[in-house]
């Protein structure tokens, strides 16, 4: 069952797709990953999003079409999320950095 994405959640979806597509860095769109662990600290499963180009989404050597194939070859869907989560940290990370200096003066 797939829940309309809150305010929130469709925020952080535009920051997951705004990191460009995880293998060739083109833009992207998110994809759903399959849900786990969800009510072990994940939120919903627009919270398990990554960004893929058209092409690693749904082309014909993608995520959808070739999934074992495309995990040997970049890792897992979970392994994809943990990077995608890490970097959008990064970026708040520097954001918030960026803002504080700017308070500063
Ligand atoms: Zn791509
Ligand atoms: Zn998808």
């Amino acid at each position: 069952m797939k829940k309309a994405p809150t305010k929130a959640e469709r925020e952080h979806m535009s920051k997951v797709a705004s990191l460009g597509c995880l293998v060739c860095q083109r833009p992207a769109n998110v994809h759903h990953i399959r849900p786990i662990g969800l009510g072990m600290g994940m939120r919903s499963s627009h919270y398990q999003t990554i960004p893929l180009c058209r092409e690693h989404h749904q082309g014909q050597f993608s995520i959808h079409n070739c999934k074992q194939e495309f995990e040997a070859m970049y890792g897992t869907e979970h392994e994809m999320l943990q990077r995608t989560l890490k970097e959008i940290e990064n970026i708040e990370e520097a954001n918030n950095f960026f803002n504080y200096n700017k308070g500063e003066k």
